[in-house]
């Protein structure tokens, strides 16, 4: 067990915020993690504790009082001792430990040909983070290959095996941030598949593969494909729109894309005919945060870091973005605060020396204009600590 007092949280976020916690605890097993809970029961750490993963859907708001807690439980075996596949079913079930960086499952995956992950592959952050998001990818869901997670509850260490349907998995979402809020994730265990119909027809990801193996998208044989090829694919795809969290910090999406009715659709369509609005199940549309963010000219828009930015009004309406936008080019202002994304407005980055305040401001800018211009409320997918 790794217990630090007074602890920078710089290595532990993807934003690159340098914040500090009174106390910082990496944990190795359940055991450990039990001992943790005691001894936090007993004020030999500081409460509140509160659980973080890889921190690529964070934001530290400022210096943490409480003690942050973290899982290296980074055990990963095969269940029944089945390695591979079952000859009767095709399936094999991993038991994957909380602290195992998801990419590192993913790329496990695709080197051993089991199906189920490659369109979620390299989505930063662990095994228990990427649950309680429910991260999604490419038309995929974490969810679609949960057998059964562990937990255990911080508050009395009671521990618990939930099945799926008890983890409540929605759109970037899962029991974990309600009635569960307050268990921390040990285990998952996942089911992989030795044959699939590979899931390729999101986005680019057809195009893609069909140049990288030189064939006609309509055409391709989709027999041939391993999943070492979609990841190959998707790892192409996004290493080409998303931002690397070692070079520019981000968490990635700030906000969900927002559900609306039709009537709010039609109106937005009168201005927009090509409003990107996919019909759901119960009659809502699900929007495109990132082109409704768009369209209030946010793309591309940087900010000087706090201390210099402190008497520049943040804009408000989609011209006063603009006009920033084309002043800032024209100046020789060092633009190291908080911006949007060239390549993904959705994506608020930190261009190097921004503080938690910068980006927050930023946020709740974005946010107020979508709202102003659509009347819709943009709901934001990086939880606050
Ligand atoms: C460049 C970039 C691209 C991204 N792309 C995607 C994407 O395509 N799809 C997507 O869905 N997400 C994406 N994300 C967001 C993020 O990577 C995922 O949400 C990820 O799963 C978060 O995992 P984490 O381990 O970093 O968790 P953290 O960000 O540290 O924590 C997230 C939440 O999980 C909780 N938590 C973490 N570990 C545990 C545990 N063991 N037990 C209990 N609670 C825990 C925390 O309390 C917090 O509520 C992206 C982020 C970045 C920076």
């Amino acid at each position: 067990m790794d217990i630090r007092r007074n602890y920078s949280l710089l290595e532990h976020n993807t934003f690159g915020m340098d914040v500090y916690a009174d106390c910082y605890v990496e944990y190795g097993s359940p055991h450990e993690l039990l001992q943790v809970i005691e001894m936090a029961a007993k004020g030999d750490l500081p409460y509140p504790l509160e659980h973080i993963g890889g921190g690529s859907n964070i934001l530290f708001t400022g210096n943490f009082h409480g003690t942050i807690l973290k899982s290296g439980i980074r055990d990963m075996d095969y269940i029944e001792n089945m390695e591979f596949f079952s000859e009767d079913c095709g399936v094999c079930r991993m038991r994957i430990g909380a602290g195992v960086v998801w990419d590192d499952l993913c790329r496990y995956c695709a080197e051993n040909d089991m199906w189920g992950i490659e369109n979620l592959a390299l989505i930063p952050g662990q095994v228990g983070g990427a649950i309680v998001q429910n991260i999604g990818a490419y038309g995929a869901e974490i969810a679609g290959t949960v057998e059964s997670v562990e937990a255990v509850s911080l508050a009395t260490g009671e521990t618990k095996i939930f099945d799926r349907a008890s983890c409540g998995f929605g759109y970037r979402d899962s029991a974990f941030k309600h009635e569960l809020a307050g268990w921390a994730v040990t285990y998952v265990v996942f089911r992989f598949h030795e044959k699939s119909e590979p899931d390729i027809n999101y986005g680019e990801l057809r195009k893609v593969l069909s140049g990288m193996k030189g064939c006609i998208a309509d055409e391709m044989d989709l027999d041939s494909l391993t999943p070492m090829d979609v990841r190959n694919a998707v790892v192409k795809i996004r290493r080409s729109k998303l931002p690397d969290p070692a070079v520019l910090g981000s968490a990635g999406s700030f906000f969900k894309n927002p559900l609306a009715d039709a009537s709010l659709v039609d109106r937005i369509r009168l201005e927009y005919p090509d409003v990107p609005a996919f019909a759901g199940k119960d009659g809502a549309y699900k929007l495109s945060a990132a082109w409704l963010i768009d369209k209030c000219g946010w793309k591309g828009y940087n900010r000087p870091a706090s201390a210099v930015s402190e008497n520049e009004s943040i804009p408000e309406s989609v011209k006063d973005v603009e006009n920033a936008k084309s002043e800032k080019q024209a100046g020789q202002v060092e633009l190291s605060g908080a911006g949007c994304y060239e390549k993904q407005p959705l994506v608020i980055v930190n261009n190097g020396n921004a503080e938690p305040s910068d980006i927050m401001q930023l946020a709740d800018a974005v946010r107020d204009s979508v709202k102003r211009k659509f009347g819709i409320e943009l709901v934001p997918e990086v939880k606050y600590i």
